[in-house]
């Protein structure tokens, strides 16, 4: 099974094994949908992308964007291995804060901001808030001068770059809806209009140009442009940077197609990039933030589901059922998102059929996997999908009411139960008679 072999291994038994944990043990104990995170595999990650920064002895900052999973445990793990976090609601930075997240360490990002959640941050002096927009500042302004206090900021800029992804996860061009707009001279008075505000401190700039990136091309543009800004602003405006944050977005694999550079070399291009940007640009070098979410979270979970009925029509389609679907993936219905799926029992048995596998909601869209190669499925068969952990878990959904997941972590050949299985009381928790 060498097409799956570098996000999920298989042991001794022949079974799929997630962090030295039996799949089908796990789902013995857990039962199915369950979420399954190889913890070694974050924590990996983690130490690759902080190594590429120690090796070039830069000053950096690795936050995780905790969109891609939040969990308190989550939290907890990336807290541990010496991150910070962007949450991006008042809702995950409650999470961030009981998951153990030091306070110091938390960016805020947003569009829409809401005073209360920008309170919030206030209150709970976060390193930074990331100012996205006009009304923001307005708006952050007013809650600064009520508690008498004062903040770090860092300016959400749109660079005007597209990056080559999906569209909707596409975010550094001049129509996104995210950041000021550099090309027309939004960020320019942006700037001004916070170097002006005594209770804001300007510590830098942020840029992210969009999600699944592969190319690093896109990301050698966005620094050209950054410190192209960066020099820029020190002449107009008398502004040095302190923090060049250059956002996340790291393409992961979730099919055989897809062929990621590893993290660590990813972000050394980055790094010549940047020092080299900066010294032509005569301007003092500042701590590089990046900002990854699926690379951290996304190829370290498998999800395993229970194969229920199935359909044919012989010459037309073959499709598999699963316990789960669009509730717990809404990838392929959102963005078209690609996957690959096999028997957690037989991971290495030879394809037979060319099946779509779908889900148990009550939509057409609900697919999990197109064109799945796979051996002769039988009800009971537990299918595995790799590459599962980022935006999986937090973009599900009760539709259909349908309980959540479970959510386990695998390390050394235990399973740690993170978020237990949403049970159908849960689902009514918010309902009035
Ligand atoms: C979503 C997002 C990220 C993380 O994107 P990934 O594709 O998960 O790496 C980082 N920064 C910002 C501002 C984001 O919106």
């Amino acid at each position: 099974m060498t097409r799956i072999a570098d996000t999920v291994a298989i042991n001794q038994a022949g079974h799929l094994e997630i962090g030295g944990v039996d799949s089908l043990k796990l789902v013995k104990e857990f039962g199915t949908p369950v979420i399954a995170y190889d913890v070694k595999r974050i924590k990996t990650t983690i130490k690759h992308f902080k190594q590429a920064f120690e090796t070039a002895g830069l000053p950096y900052r690795v936050t995780y964007a905790s969109k891609a999973f939040s969990a308190l445990a989550m939290y907890r793990l990336v807290a541990d291995a010496g991150l910070g976090c962007d949450v991006v609601s008042g809702g995950e930075l409650y999470a961030a804060l009981k998951g153990g997240m030091p306070p110091e360490r938390i960016e805020f990002h947003g569009n829409n901001k809401l005073p209360a959640e920008l309170a919030m941050a206030v209150d709970a002096q976060i390193g930074c808030i990331v100012v996205d927009n006009f009304q923001e500042i307005q708006f952050l302004d007013q809650i600064l001068q009520e508690k008498k206090t004062e903040i770090s900021v860092v300016l959400r800029v749109a660079p005007g770059i597209e990056a080559e992804t999906h569209r909707y996860i596409s975010t550094g061009q001049q129509n996104s809806k995210f950041g000021f707009d550099v090309l027309s001279g939004q960020a320019d008075r942006a700037l001004q209009e916070l170097l002006n505000n005594p209770r804001m401190k300007v510590r830098g700039v942020h840029c992210h140009i969009g999600s699944q990136i592969f190319a690093v091309n896109g990301f050698l543009m966005a620094v050209d442009k950054m410190v192209e800004l960066l020099q820029k602003w020190q002449q107009q405006f008398d502004f040095t940077a302190e923090i060049l944050n250059l956002g996340g977005g790291f393409g992961t694999k979730y099919t055989e197609a897809d062929q990621p550079l590893p993290p660590e070399e990813f972000t050394t291009k980055i790094i010549t990039e940047v020092k080299q940007r900066i010294k032509n640009a005569q301007l003092p070098l500042p701590e590089i933030w990046i900002e990854p979410g699926r690379a951290i979270a996304g190829e370290a979970a498998t999800t395993l589901y229970t194969v229920g009925s199935r359909k044919d029509v012989e010459g037309v389609c073959h499709f598999v059922a699963v316990d789960g679907g669009m509730g717990d993936n809404i990838r392929p219905a959102l963005y078209q998102a690609k996957y690959e799926a096999f028997l957690a029992s037989r991971p290495q048995a030879l394809d037979e059929q060319i099946v779509t596998v779908v889900g148990k909601y009550c939509e057409s869209g609900d697919i999990l996997v197109k064109g799945a190669a796979l051996p002769i499925t039988h009800p009971g068969d537990i299918l595995a999908i790799p590459s599962t952990g980022a935006y999986g878990y937090t973009m599900a959904s009760n539709y259909n009411r349908n309980p959540r997941p479970a959510v386990v972590f695998c390390e050394d050949g235990k399973a740690q139960l993170i978020i237990r299985r949403e049970t159908y009381a849960d689902m009514l928790n918010c309902d009035l008679t």
